[in-house]
């Protein structure tokens, strides 16, 4: 009998950690064939990389003094052609990101099922936001409703259904001792918006454990607003099907059905159209027009809501990858009002967040204008500035600075929130000065 019920417990184990990794349907497929490549030279790379995404033959993954890039299959020949008749060298770093993701989940499972002490989220318990691995999104679903029971100033919402009919949900942290019918500062953290940067949605979550726990000066008399999963749609289809997505999910009929999909940071109404996409099939599509998706409509509509209530002081989006945090604009080299103020606040932020050290030691933060680069339109931040006049706006680009990108390995989920949680307690309080 005792053995039967060993047996049983195996079994049961075993379920448990077979239904709840991540495991993907087909094996992204999709990405046969698909390379990384690695150009030199900054902004030249930039500005070339730049064009052929727009036109939709590479999919841009970060830039720095080193540009990567995805080349699809059928693109290869004239994207290196391209590349060649503008003098940028260029190396094949990833010859197969299928089996470059096949090789990285056998990775990431042996090391789950080696670690002894397995974090588990079911339906009915998730107290915590997991670190040991990516959440999927209706294990983040039931970590919110848990939130929600365990803080009575946590509320949550959903304030819009997505096109494939997943919430949108916002969590508001109220303060806990609020002051009289005074107008209250509020800020705002958006995380993932860009379905394949799951390392936002996880840090995001943790931040928004951390700020519900908080009973210190910095949370309590602010309210705080959150939309830590902007993109669901995005998010599962990144983990199911094409870990390298960037958009939502969703098809213009009167547009064409076999490219879907919308970049989100692009759809916002600010210098719309400048660096973005008018391709459905580029990965930085635009949309028909501004604000066309449902994603974009419900956040705007949450956000002017805030600035019409609060004193709304600081705006952060949540991306990854490259260690930086950029303030507006991202459309044009103009400056911004109140550059000053963000850069010096972003500064003390950077400072907080960077951990000394070399190579995975070591996490800089760079502070620096979004349009330092290259020329973006359509984003949170920019709208945040101009149309909300918001005075504190980032971008945030979370770990690392390209050797793992997207991929990040969930064991950088607690350093990364760790660091970000130091530098958002020096940020807040700065935020909120006159
Ligand atoms: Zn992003």
């Amino acid at each position: 009998m005792a053995v039967s019920w060993v047996i049983l417990v195996i079994l049961v184990l075993n379920v448990v950690l077979v239904t709840s990794s991540p495991t993907p349907v087909n094996n992204y497929q999709v990405l046969a064939g698909h390379q990384v490549w690695r150009t030199e030279g900054e902004r030249e790379a930039a500005a070339v990389m730049g064009r052929l995404e727009r036109e939709g033959l590479v999919d841009v993954l970060g830039h720095g003094t080193v540009s990567a890039v995805r080349v699809f299959p059928e693109s290869k020949d004239v994207v290196s052609a391209s590349l060649r008749r503008e003098g940028i060298k260029y190396q094949v770093v990833i010859p197969d990101l299928r089996s470059h993701f096949a090789e990285e989940r056998r990775r990431v499972k042996k090391e789950l099922l080696s670690s002894r002490q397995m974090e588990t989220c079911l339906e009915s318990d998730c107290p915590k936001p997991l670190t040991q691995r990516y959440m999927t999104f209706p294990e983040m679903e039931w970590y919110l409703h848990d939130l929600k029971a365990r803080y009575s100033r946590v509320e949550l919402k959903s304030i819009g259904k997505t096109f494939e009919n997943r919430d949108i949900w916002m969590v508001h942290i109220k303060p806990t001792a609020a002051r009289g019918t005074i107008k209250r500062d509020a800020i705002w953290i958006e995380g993932g918006i860009h379905a394949r940067e799951w390392i936002s949605e996880a840090v995001t979550l943790q931040l928004l454990d951390r700020l519900a726990a908080d009973n210190t000066s910095l949370t309590r008399n602010i309210d705080i607003y959150s939309v830590p999963i902007v993109n669901p749609d995005g998010y599962e289809y990144s983990r199911t099907t094409n870990r390298m997505w960037r958009k939502n999910r969703s098809i213009d009929p009167s547009v064409r059905q076999d490219c879907p999909g919308v970049d989100l940071n692009r759809n916002w109404d600010e210098g719309y159209g400048v660096g973005a996409s008018t391709n459905p099939c580029s990965d930085t599509y635009q949309g028909r027009n501004p604000f066309s998706e449902l994603e974009t409509r419900a956040l705007k509509k949450e956000m002017e809501r805030v600035s019409s209530t609060n004193n709304f002081r600081l705006v952060m989006a949540v991306h990854s990858y490259g260690q930086k945090l950029y303030y507006p604009w991202g459309y044009t080299r103009e400056k911004a009002p109140y550059t000053a103020e963000m850069k010096s606040a972003g500064e003390a932020f950077a400072q907080a967040a960077s951990v000394r050290g070399r190579g995975r030691r070591g996490t800089q933060y760079e502070v620096t204008s979004s349009s330092d680069l290259y020329l973006a339109s359509g984003a949170t931040d920019d709208w945040s500035k101009g149309a909300l006049n918001v005075k504190y706006v980032y971008t945030l680009e979370l770990p690392d600075e390209g050797f793992h990108g997207f991929a990040l390995p969930p064991s950088h989920i607690k350093s990364a929130s760790r660091d970000v949680w130091r530098g958002l307690k020096k940020l807040i309080p700065l935020a909120r000065e006159k």
